[in-house]
C-alpha cells in the first residue's frame, strides 16, 4: 500500500542526511549564529556531543512567531524566491537544519530579540513542540541539544567512539576559528575552555589560537593578487619546518567558505616538492577570494566541495604563488644562515637545486634550511629503476657513494645501486622487532626531562599513541593540559628530535581508523626507524659493511619497512646491451 509519510518520519529521514555525527549539528547550529549577525559565539559540548550540545550567540535572536517556524521544515528567513539562490551570501538557507536536529534529539531553544522585553523558550523533543512559552533571557540565542539520537538508537551505532566525535568537533572548532577571525569563539569540552579566540580579527591570532605559539616563527604571510583582478590569496603558509604527515593542516577558504579540494591542495604540494621531505605536507591557512561566476558551489549545505570553471588559471596562478612565497623566505633564511666568505659570489638560490652545487655548497648550510634543501637535491637526484628482487649477491667490491646515498657494489656479473639510508633504515627496524620480541629494550633516563606542549586536537590523539609508545620502552605521560612530559627514550632515540618524533607519531595517528594496537605499534616503529636514520645519517664503513653483509646474508628483506626497494641492480647483459654490443 502506498501511503504519505507523516511529518516526523519525513524529518527523520532528513535528518539522516543533514545530521551526520555531533560535528555536524555544531557547523549547522553555529552558521545560523554566524547569519544572525553574532560577534561572539560560545560552544559547550559534553561527552562527544552526544549528551550535550549548547550554543549560545549574541546574533539577532527571533520573536516568539519565527522561534516556532524555525523548526518546521523548510522554514527559513534567508530565500524567498528562485532569485535568491543565484546569490547566496548565508551560510544555510535550506531551512532543514533546526527541522533535522530536533527529530533525533530534545532541543531547548531560549531567544530574545534586541531590544525585546522579553524572550521565548521553546522545547522541542523528537520533531514535537513540548512547549512554548515568554522567557526571560538575554538578547541573541541559545540552542541545547541534548540526548542525541535518543529516539534512533540504530544512528548511535554508526557513531565512532566518544574520543573521535571530540576530535571531530575540536577540529570543526578550529576552522570555525580559522574561518571567522572577526568573530569570537569560545569552546568549551567537559568543562574545559579549549579554545578562546579574540575575534579581533587578526589571522594570526586566529592562527595561534588554534596551533599554538610555537607555529609563529615558523609561518610566511602570503598577501597576493592577480593582474586581472580575478584571484586574491591571503593568509599564511608553514615554511619547510613546519610540515606534517597528513593534509590536516592545511585549510583552504574559498569567499568565506572552507573547502576540500585537491586542486588546491595538490597545488600547494607541488610548489613544495622537493623543499620538503617526501611524503610530508605544507601547513597553510589561506584565504581565496575569486569571483563567483568563476565557481561552481555545490549548493548542498554540508558539502564543501567546490569546483573551479578554469582550474588551469587558478593551479598555475597559486603554483606560482605559493613557489614565490617559499622561496622569497629561502633567499632571506640563505643569506642569513650562509657565510658571505664561503659562498662563490654569484651563487644563487636556483644554481643550489642541482646536485653538484649541492656537494659543493654543503659546508655553508646550517640548521633547518640545510635539512630541507638537503631533502630537494636528495629528491632530484634519486634514480628510479624498477627491480624490487636480487635472490643472491656473489663476491662484491664497494666502489662509492654516489649522490650520498646510493653505495655503488660491483658483483662478479652486476652492478647493485644500494640505497643507503632506506638499507638502514631495514636494518634498524629488523634490530628493534628482534629487541622487542626478546624484551632487550633498553629504556634510557633523560638527565632533564622534556616538555612537549600540543594542541587541543593533538591532546585528543596522543591517547590512542601512548601505549605503543610506552612498549617500546618510552617514559612518557600526560604533564597537564596541553603537554607531555618525556622522562626516558629507547636507546634507538637518543640522537633523534623527541619533540619532532612525537608530534610526527601523533600526526600520522588517523582517527578515521579505529586501528589495532598492532598496527599503531607497527607504524611507531618504522616510523622510528626511519627518523633514526635521519637523525644519524652518515654510516661508517663499519656499518655499511655490516649491512651489505646483512643483505648478502639475505637477513635484510630487500624492501625497506614502506615498501620502496633498497637495492636495484644492472646485469652486465643489460649494460652492454644499452651499448648495443649484444
Ligand atoms: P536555515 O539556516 O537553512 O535557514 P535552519 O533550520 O538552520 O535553516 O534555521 C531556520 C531559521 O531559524 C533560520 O532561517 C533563521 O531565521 C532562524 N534561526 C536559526 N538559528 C538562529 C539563530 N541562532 N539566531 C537567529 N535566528 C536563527
Ligand atoms: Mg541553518
Amino acid at each position: 500500500m502506498i501511503r504519505v509519510l507523516d511529518n516526523f518520519l519525513i524529518n527523520q529521514i532528513a535528518a539522516g542526511e543533514v545530521i551526520e555525527r555531533p560535528s555536524s549539528i555544531i557547523k549547522e547550529l553555529v552558521e545560523n549564529s554566524i547569519d544572525a549577525g553574532s560577534t561572539a559565539i560560545t560552544v559547550e559540548v559534553k561527552s562527544g556531543g552526544l549528551s550535550l550540545i549548547r550554543v549560545v550567540d549574541n546574533g539577532s535572536g527571533m520573536d516568539q512567531q519565527d522561534a516556532k517556524m524555525a523548526f518546521e521544515r523548510h522554514a527559513t528567513s534567508k530565500i524567498s524566491n528562485a532569485s535568491d539562490l543565484e546569490q547566496i551570501v548565508s551560510l544555510g538557507f535550506r531551512g532543514e537544519a533546526l527541522a533535522s536536529i530536533a527529530a533525533v534529539s530534545q532541543v531547548d531553544l531560549f531567544t530574545c530579540q534586541k531590544g525585546a522585553s522579553i524572550g521565548t523558550h521553546v522545547v522541542n523533543h523528537g520533531g514535537a513542540i513540548v512547549s512554548l512559552e515568554g522567557f526571560g533571557t538575554p538578547e541573541g540565542t541559545c540552542i541545547l541539544v541534548r540526548n542525541l539520537f535518543f529516539n534512533v538508537p540504530a544512528r548511535l551505532k554508526f557513531l565512532k567512539s566518544v574520543r573521535s566525535e571530540a576530535a571531530a568537533i575540536s577540529d570543526l572548532m578550529a576552522r570555525l576559528i580559522l574561518s571567522m577571525p572577526n568573530i569570537s569563539f569560545k569552546y568549551v569540552y567537559d568543562d574545559k575552555v579549549i579554545y578562546l579566540s579574540s575575534g579581533n580579527g587578526d589571522i594570526l591570532s586566529a592562527i595561534v589560537t588554534v596551533y599554538g605559539n610555537e607555529v609563529k616563527g615558523k609561518l610566511i604571510p602570503i598577501d597576493k593578487q592577480d593582474m586581472n583582478g580575478k584571484i586574491k590569496a591571503i593568509g599564511y603558509v608553514g615554511n619547510q619546518t613546519l610540515t606534517k604527515l597528513n593534509r590536516n593542516a592545511q585549510t583552504f577558504f574559498v569567499n568565506g567558505r572552507l573547502v576540500k579540494n585537491f586542486l588546491l591542495s595538490g597545488c600547494l604540494s607541488d610548489s613544495f616538492r622537493g623543499s620538503i621531505p617526501v611524503n610530508h605536507f605544507p601547513f597553510a591557512v589561506v584565504y581565496l577570494n575569486i569571483p563567483f561566476d568563476d565557481i561552481d558551489v555545490n549548493v548542498h549545505p554540508a558539502k564543501t566541495q567546490i569546483r573551479f570553471k578554469d582550474e588551469r588559471y587558478i593551479y598555475q596562478t597559486l603554483f606560482r604563488w605559493f613557489g614565490d612565497t617559499l622561496r622569497e623566505r629561502n633567499a632571506q633564511n640563505f643569506l642569513r644562515t650562509t657565510a658571505m666568505s664561503t659562498l662563490p659570489a654569484d651563487a644563487s638560490i636556483e644554481t643550489m637545486t642541482d646536485v653538484s652545487s649541492y656537494k659543493e655548497f654543503k659546508p655553508s648550510f646550517g640548521g633547518q634550511v640545510a635539512e630541507g634543501l638537503k631533502e630537494s637535491v636528495m629528491g632530484y637526484a634519486k634514480v628510479e629503476l624498477n627491480q624490487t628482487s636480487i635472490d643472491d649477491i656473489p663476491k662484491f667490491n664497494i666502489l662509492g657513494i654516489i649522490f650520498n646515498t646510493y653505495i655503488v657494489v660491483v658483483g662478479e656479473t652486476e652492478l647493485f645501486l644500494i640505497d643507503q639510508h632506506a638499507a638502514h633504515e631495514r636494518m634498524l627496524y629488523e634490530k628493534f622487532k628482534d629487541d622487542l620480541a626478546f624484551k632487550k629494550i633498553t629504556t634510557q633516563l633523560l638527565l632533564s626531562p622534556i616538555i612537549i606542549e600540543l594542541n587541543k586536537i593533538e591532546m585528543y590523539i596522543f591517547p590512542n599513541v601512548l601505549q605503543p609508545l610506552l612498549y617500546i620502552g618510552f617514559e612518557i605521560e600526560v604533564f597537564d593540559q596541553s603537554s607531555l612530559i618525556v622522562r626516558g627514550v629507547p636507546q634507538l632515540f637518543i640522537h633523534m628530535d623527541i619533540k619532532t618524533f612525537i608530534s610526527n607519531v601523533i600526526d600520522q595517528y588517523d582517527t578515521h581508523k579505529d586501528l589495532t594496537l598492532d598496527f599503531r605499534l607497527e607504524a611507531i616503529i618504522r616510523l622510528s626507524c626511519r627518523k633514526a636514520v635521519k637523525a644519524n645519517d652518515k654510516i661508517s664503513d663499519f656499518e655499511m659493511n655490516n649491512l651489505l653483509e646483512g643483505i648478502l646474508k639475505n637477513r635484510i628483506p630487500l624492501v625497506c619497512p614502506h615498501g620502496r626497494p633498497i637495492i636495484i641492480s644492472l646485469s652486465q647483459h643489460e649494460i652492454e646491451a644499452k651499448f648495443k654490443r649484444i
